[in-house]
């Protein structure tokens, strides 16, 4: 390419932002008459195509030539130009995490303004009962008009916009195009909210005070300490707000989003990637039924996802409420962020742009010089590290908020030597017998889907692997197949071993279906309902199981971690853990960390209305101090041992680290790269610490092989000058037949 600058009189020259796999921007000239700002999407010719962009920087000059340069087609301006607040987030994100500028600026945006067809913002519109409809006599509604009936029901606790009908079902739109009609349903538009009451005060009586703020609490001394901490901050602040489960975090959210909301700002509230959302959105929703309030997340379709967005950039929408994607959204007015459950795995993206939307949103709000509060039972060890440290502010809250909660006991069942009904202790299943006598619920975890993990020949010993991975197959007896839970992969299960004829196939450990079964077969009279992603696989099924739940419908839920997360089930007093040793000892290093804070997490389940619980744990290894802090209830006993385990091995957070992946088809390719890749490292003779290229946790998955190189350092600026040097050597090395990654500040191993 030649290194000469063009000028190109009266021809102004813009850099656009592509999504395509190249690190720059592509110039483009734009035709005299023409305005285009910085922020606005454009479509532009590329290679015979022509796609959609967005428009970064004016140039004075080009190394293109002049002949070569082409202009912009049409500068779309159906919505507002980005901010340039925004693409300053956006160029930190494609900079930090070395990912391509133009793909990390599109894949910001939702996918309708990625396309060419212009968006129209509609008005949002709520739905309540009209007068008539709240007289209404409900027997006059034909019962099998079972969504009207729905509907009805729902408008009765508060109004509802499109999203969350359809959310109670699919055929809501008809529903309520006839309710509309009958008069019953009246639609209004959703107007900015007016500014709010003040907050009452620890020893106030709460609801006298504020009529927007539904059902607030007085809040106990340490929660309003927690609220006075942030609300007194000027500019940035991030506080780790760490509290058992049931301690009150949520309510001091909602306190500290009344009080932005009463300032006039925007509320960033970010929730992990669970199948919750439409509950937690009828939540806040409930609670700030006269603010503006949309969400964003993977579940919703293109088109409102599209118009959330807009409502967002409008400055209409006050409260943003969204999984790890949200964290890009414009937001003009914004005051607060909240991380909730931050030490969750799912806010860190695993492909494309493997960014963490916690650290994007601390980044974001150091920007912007707000606050943000990162809230969990169990934080994540970089956060405990900074709040020790005084880089974040510590808010902690000792004990359960309600009166009447207690924390659970917890308590060990030595499996060694014990004999096991399909993995089920005598004891737990003593205690199982005795919450289905007095009518309480229990839960019984296990993080393994599927009905045993393999099935294993008795006479010769195989397995069943997959052929395409370095998985096992999973035995799944509903539907008698051989399922990889890596690639997918499924056969019938085989009548006879494959490898030696016997046909006496045994499956060996235990999953959901198979604890389902078993305790169907104890508990004959007992209503089991198992929870996995077998079984909530249908549209609207695990709601309806929900539902189940709260309405008692259940005695015995047997459940993966699908259950462990942010539901309150009242009547649940006992939750039963199987089989958590395999963590203790795993390669990753995470492993005991993630399986404190789900082991924690499931135990917040147990007792949470006033009924003391009790949580069981079959483990062969009482006495591993994971399982003492847990019973002692001591997160930070726990953090302790952590920290000073990571310390001594020199693993984060002590250390920042980058992952190098690589996979292909053939392994040499793909160990070769690596070699070469760890030699340009070597030779840069930079202060970083460099591993040896091994094979992923996974090294072969369907029909792939995988393998990484590990890069460390105890500076994360150093770790970048390290990146910023090596990536362009990355890029130059050959690798056609491969798919190789950087990730930064990786999880997962
Ligand atoms: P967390 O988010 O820490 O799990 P929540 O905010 O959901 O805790 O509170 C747990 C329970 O305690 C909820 O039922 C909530 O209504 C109640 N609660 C919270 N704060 C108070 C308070 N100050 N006084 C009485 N009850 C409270
Ligand atoms: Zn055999
Ligand atoms: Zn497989």
């Amino acid at each position: 390419m030649s290194t000469q600058f063009y000028c190109l009189k009266n021809m102004p020259i813009v850099r656009i932002a592509l999504d395509v796999p190249l690190p720059t921007l592509f110039d483009y000239t734009v035709a005299e008459g023409i305005a285009v700002a910085v922020g606005q999407r454009v479509l532009v010719p590329f290679g015979r195509k022509q796609m959609m962009g967005v428009m970064m920087e004016c140039a004075v000059e080009t190394e293109l030539a002049a002949e070569r340069i082409k202009p912009v087609l049409h500068v779309l301006d159906d919505v507002p130009p980005l901010s340039e607040e925004l693409l300053k987030l956006l160029r930190f994100c494609s900079d930090y995490y070395h990912h391509p500028l133009g793909a990390t600026v599109l894949s910001a945006l939702p996918a309708r303004l990625r396309s060419s067809q212009p968006v129209a913002v509609k008005e949002a519109l709520l739905y309540a009962l009209s007068s008539s409809g709240r007289a209404l006599d409900m027997s006059l509604v034909p019962r099998r008009k079972v969504v009207q009936h729905l509907i009805l029901a729902a408008l009765q606790q508060g109004s509802l916009n499109n999203a969350q009908l359809r959310a109670l079902s699919p055929s809501a739109p008809t529903a309520l195009k006839a309710l509309l009609q009958a008069g019953w349903v009246e639609s209004m538009a959703h107007t900015r909210s007016p500014l709010l009451n003040p907050l009452p005060r620890a020893g106030e009586d709460a609801n006298a005070k504020s009529h927007i703020f539904n059902g607030a609490h007085t809040l106990t001394a340490e929660q309003q300490q927690a609220v006075d901490a942030v609300t007194q901050t000027n500019g940035y602040g991030c506080f780790l707000l760490h509290g058992i489960t049931g301690s009150g975090k949520t309510e001091i959210y909602v306190h500290l989003m009344h009080e932005v909301l009463r300032r006039g700002g925007q509320i960033l509230l970010l929730v992990p990637e669970i199948n919750l959302t439409p509950q937690l959105e009828n939540y806040f929703r409930s609670r700030f039924p006269e603010a503006d309030l949309v969400s964003l997340h993977s579940g919703l379709n293109d088109g409102a996802r599209a118009q959330n967005w807009l409502r967002a950039q409008s400055g209409q929408a006050r409260i943003v409420l969204g999984t790890r994607l949200a964290v890009f959204t414009p937001l003009p007015q914004l005051a607060l962020i909240i991380v909730d459950e931050e030490h969750d795995a799912s806010f860190k993206q695993q492909d494309g742009l493997r960014y963490s939307a916690r650290d994007v949103a601390i980044f974001r709000a150091n920007q912007r010089k707000v606050a943000i509060v990162l809230g969990s039972a169990t934080p994540s060890l970089e956060s405990y590290y900074n709040a020790q440290s005084g880089r974040y502010r510590l808010l902690k809250l000792t004990q359960r908020a309600a009166a009447l909660a207690q924390l659970p006991t917890v308590r060990c069942i030595n499996t060694e030597n014990a004999v096991l009904y399909h993995g089920i202790s005598e004891q737990l299943l003593a205690a199982l017998e005795q919450r289905l006598s007095s009518g309480e619920q229990s839960l019984v975890f296990i993080n393994r889907r599927g009905y045993a993990p393999v099935l294993m020949c008795t006479a010769c010993g195989w397995l069943s692997g997959c052929s395409n991975c370095a998985g096992k197959l999973v035995l799944h007896l509903k539907d008698r197949r051989l399922r990889c839970h890596h690639c997918g992969h499924q056969e019938r299960v085989p009548h006879a071993c494959p490898s030696c004829g016997n046909a006496d196939l045994q499956p060996v450990g235990i999953g959901t279906q198979r604890v389902e079964s078993a305790l169907q077969e104890r508990f004959p009279q007992a209503r089991i309902l198992r929870v996995d992603r077998d079984s909530t696989r249908n549209k609207g099924a695990w709601q309806a199981m929900r539902q189940q739940i709260h309405d008692d419908e259940v005695d015995i839920l047997v459940g993966t971690q699908m259950l462990a997360k942010g539901h309150d089930f009242p009547n649940l007093t006992l939750v039963g853990v199987l089989n958590p040793d395999g963590a203790l000892y795993s390669s990753d290093f995470r492993a005991s960390e993630k399986l404190f804070a789900q082991m924690a997490q499931v135990a917040g389940r147990a007792g949470r209305a006033g009924k003391p619980g009790e949580v069981l744990i079959q483990t062969a290894f009482p006495d591993h101090p994971l399982f003492r802090a847990l019973r002692e209830h001591d997160y930070d006993a726990w953090a302790k041992i952590l920290l000073a385990e990571r310390e001594a091995a020199g693993f984060p957070p002590f250390v920042y680290q980058v992952l190098l992946r690589a996979e292909g088809k053939q392994e040499s390719e793909v160990y070769n790269f690596l070699q070469r890749s760890r030699k340009a490292a070597v030779e840069l003779a930079l202060p970083v610490e460099i591993y040896g290229v091994v094979p992923a946790a996974m090294p072969r998955r369907a029909n792939h092989f995988l393998a990484q190189l590990l890069v460390q350092c105890e500076s994360r600026k150093l770790l970048q000058q390290f990146l910023r040097v090596w990536h362009p050597l990355l890029d130059a090395l050959p690798a056609q037949k491969l798919r190789w990654s950087l990730d930064i500040d990786p999880l997962e191993f």
